[in-house]
């Protein structure tokens, strides 16, 4: 037999436990965007442009509304009327920070390039001059490394003294967590979006980026010539968003 005391605190028992896991599964439920001090940021970067796909990269990030950051060859912005068109619509958009990845492109031949600091800082002033990319910003070309305040790292030995001297000369000096990697002959992505998806959720879920919560993509400009490849960088940018990431310029990346 319950007396009148039981029969009237149970209930409220029963109350208060529904209360409670109704609280703990609401708060389970929180997506990561509203939680500020979990927020994860990409930081969307293009090389080698202006290349046949710099027009499908600015009008992809114009559509999508995403803060984004270029790496420009001097030489290809020379090459023709339309290259340098490219370069001037990447320098209108205000989405975009313009930043340098040196003049020539180290035409390739990387270990003899690297093996003279002064002709590659030379090289990179003359693509900042001579195209008057607004952002002291390098990426070294066939390089992963990275002079910033708080960041010093190197894929290779090749090209750290050039690195240390872009910086000493007031670039900083961005690599990559995550490469978005294509075929060098038709240019063509080779992860999937879902693949690329996958990659980002590893990298920050695994705390593998150089910053936490922060994750420099590097693409390539060529890649997104054909409409097809453009709607996959649509889609991945779209999918990206879906998942509560924020896009960020490099300017506040924080090195
Ligand atoms: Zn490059």
């Amino acid at each position: 037999m319950l007396n009148v005391r039981t029969s009237v605190f149970l209930p409220r028992c029963i109350i208060l436990i529904v209360f409670c896991s109704l609280v703990k599964f609401s708060v389970g439920q929180q997506p990561a965007a509203s939680q500020p001090n979990s927020a994860k940021y990409i930081y969307f970067t293009f090389d080698d442009g202006p290349l046949y796909g710099s027009d499908g990269v600015n009008r992809v990030i114009k559509e999508e509304q995403i803060k984004t950051n270029v790496f420009i060859v001097g030489q290809h912005a020379f090459n023709s009327k339309a290259m340098m068109d490219f370069y001037k619509g990447y320098l209108a958009n205000p989405l975009i920070e313009v930043g340098n990845h040196s003049f020539t492109h180290a035409n390739d031949h990387y270990t003899a390039f690297y093996s003279n600091p002064d002709s590659v800082l030379r090289d990179f002033l003359k693509c900042q001059h001579s195209l008057n990319i607004p952002y002291k910003f390098a990426r070294q070309p066939g390089r992963n490394q990275w002079r910033l305040p708080t960041v010093r790292k190197d894929d290779l030995a090749s090209g750290a003294e050039s690195a240390d001297l872009l910086y000493k000369n007031g670039y900083k000096v961005y690599g990559w967590d995550l490469e978005w990697q294509h075929n060098g002959r038709t240019g063509s992505p080779l992860q999937s979006v879902d693949g690329m998806l996958a990659g980002v959720e590893k990298l920050f879920s695994a705390n593998k980026t150089v910053k936490p919560g922060h994750l420099i993509i590097l693409a390539h400009d060529e890649m997104f010539r054909k409409p097809g490849d453009e709607a996959k960088l649509k889609t991945l940018i779209q999918k990206l968003k879906a998942k509560g990431y924020r896009f960020e310029h490099l300017s506040n990346y924080p090195g």
